[in-house]
């Protein structure tokens, strides 16, 4: 459940509907490109956080942007 809802891949009732997301930390989710996104998690270094404000959804990407494509992740069919 997101209410991000200018994010592309956001669906009616507030329900993401990206295959998979990526949750960073915020200092993180600053200075690594759009292109790291879920694929790239598992070669990712962890990120530790000390509250939910502290975190990011890395797999944002805006409404209507071209780079929805550019990170590999996909919408659910
Ligand atoms: S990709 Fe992230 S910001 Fe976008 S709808 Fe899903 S959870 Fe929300």
């Amino acid at each position: 459940m997101c209410s991000v809802n200018n994010c592309h891949y956001w669906g009616k009732g507030n329900r993401c509907e990206a295959q998979q997301i990526f949750v960073v930390s915020d200092k993180f989710a600053d200075t690594a490109t759009d292109h790291i996104d879920a694929p790239q998690a598992s070669m990712t270094q962890a990120t530790p956080v000390n509250n939910c404000m502290e975190t990011a959804c890395k797999t944002f990407v805006p409404k209507g942007s071209y780079m929805a494509s550019a990170d590999g992740v996909t919408k659910q069919q």
